[in-house]
């Protein structure tokens, strides 16, 4: 008997990514294809962070319905969580399987009736899954969820609050992946920087371990939120596998958005952990959050004269979308309009431009670059400090670490002539 074919749609983060290929490991009895027109079942892997990705699943799954009428669709990922007994009782999906059920998608699939597996949301996957760019860079997933509750975010109601994944196995992936010339590593999750915590470890000692592994050259963290640059984390700074680079949720740089956004962090003392870690040699990224409910006109200029002042190299800027369930959505605060969110957006982003390429020229020496691939007759890399390098050179760099002494500062990346 011929096997049926799985087509698996993803939506939304890189966890969610992670999360399909949990699911697509363990699937035995079934055929992955290729595209959803050839499928017999099609897991759409959903993301519910705002009311549009909402909409965007929803959408896919009425074209599908269209497209190919036989498939079963089956809803996995966030939006089975929040939209999962609506899709059903609607009769738009066949079945539901929450966060915890992915491990089990084998047997799942295999139901002939409509199904309904939530599952729980304390739930760690047995599998630790890694994402290769390259053939010398991997992105590990070391956590699940988040403790915190900020307002405008729906995560820890649909993943659930934090937990770490079992550390000898994250040890024995990268240990894996360094036997086979994995260099550099980038450690992920939800909340990354809550690492441990439950199991009496923490970020620091991870890294201690990892660092110990022969062949791990540089390692980097996706993100960490301001309070988890703790003092035992700050005994690594100096480190030469430590990426000279930290990307550190911030989300504003206004007190009274900070409050209502319900963060852990605030301005001043942002500032004097910024200027630490910048005088310690780090380039340093953060994400901004611009045209949330109360951002008037003063929030937005004390914002914006704060990010001046901040030794910011890097930045993810989003524009403020309501996601219903999330407590910002109840504020009774003025929330601006499209056209001065967007304004104010750009108005941020050049600022962290221009700081970026002053950094740049500043650190135009003993740049280590891990080169990923060859993209139009150049090789394209990152430095230490994740500014990206473009390099020209007659032998093959894919996949080496070369050390430049000498770039061209251009407008968006460096340009670099090496050879051996
Ligand atoms: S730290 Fe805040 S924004 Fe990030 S996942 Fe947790 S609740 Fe959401």
């Amino acid at each position: 008997m011929s096997r049926e074919k799985v087509y698996f749609k993803t939506f939304g983060c890189r966890t969610n990514q992670f999360d399909t290929q949990v699911m697509m490991s363990r699937l035995e009895d079934f055929e992955l294809c290729a595209s959803e027109l050839e499928a017999d079942v099609v897991v759409v892997n959903s993301c519910t962070v705002t009311n549009g990705a909402d909409a965007t699943v929803r959408g896919y799954i009425n074209a599908l319905k269209r497209k190919n009428p036989e498939a079963r669709v089956v809803l996995a990922g966030c939006g089975a969580h929040s939209k999962g007994e609506e899709l059903l009782r609607q009769r738009k999906v066949h079945g539901v399987m929450g966060h915890s059920e992915k491990e089990r998608i084998n047997e799942i699939l295999q139901r002939p009736e409509g199904f309904y597996e939530i599952g729980d949301l304390k739930h760690i996957d047995q599998t630790v899954v890694s994402e290769f760019v390259g053939k010398s860079r991997a992105f590990i997933k070391i956590q699940e969820g988040c403790d915190f509750r900020c307002s405008y975010c729906i995560i820890p109601f649909v993943r659930g609050d934090a937990r770490s994944h079992d550390e000898e196995q994250i040890l024995e992936q990268v240990r894996r992946l360094a036997a086979n010339g994995f260099g550099e590593f980038i450690l992920t999750g939800t909340n990354v920087g809550s690492y441990g915590r439950e199991r009496g470890s923490s970020m620091a000692r991870l890294l201690k371990r990892l660092s110990m592994i022969r062949g791990v050259r540089r390692i980097r963290i996706g993100s960490m939120e301001p309070i988890q640059i703790d003092a035992e984390f700050k005994e690594l700074l100096n480190e030469p596998w430590m990426a000279k680079h930290l990307h550190i949720a911030l989300q504003h740089t206004s007190d009274r958005m900070l409050e209502l956004m319900n963060r852990r962090n605030r301005y001043p003392e942002d500032r004097a952990l910024f200027e630490e870690l910048a005088e310690a040699g780090y380039a340093l990224g953060t994400d901004f959050i611009v045209g949330h409910p109360g951002e008037g006109e003063a929030e937005w200029r004390q914002a914006i004269e704060r990010v001046e002042a901040l030794p910011l190299t890097h930045l993810h800027a989003f524009t403020y979308s309501p996601r219903e369930g999330t407590a910002s959505t109840a504020l009774k605060e003025p929330t601006p309009r499209g056209d001065i969110a967007k304004a104010r957006h750009r108005e941020l982003t050049e600022i962290v431009r221009h700081k970026n390429l002053a950094f740049r020229h500043r650190h135009d020496r003993d740049l280590t670059v891990l080169v990923e691939q060859e993209h139009e007759g150049s090789y394209l890399g990152y430095d230490q400090y994740y500014n990206r390098v473009r390099i020209k050179s007659d032998e093959d760099l894919s996949g080496s670490w070369v050390l430049l002494n000498e770039v061209t500062v251009g407008e968006r990346e460096n340009h670099a002539f090496f050879a051996f």
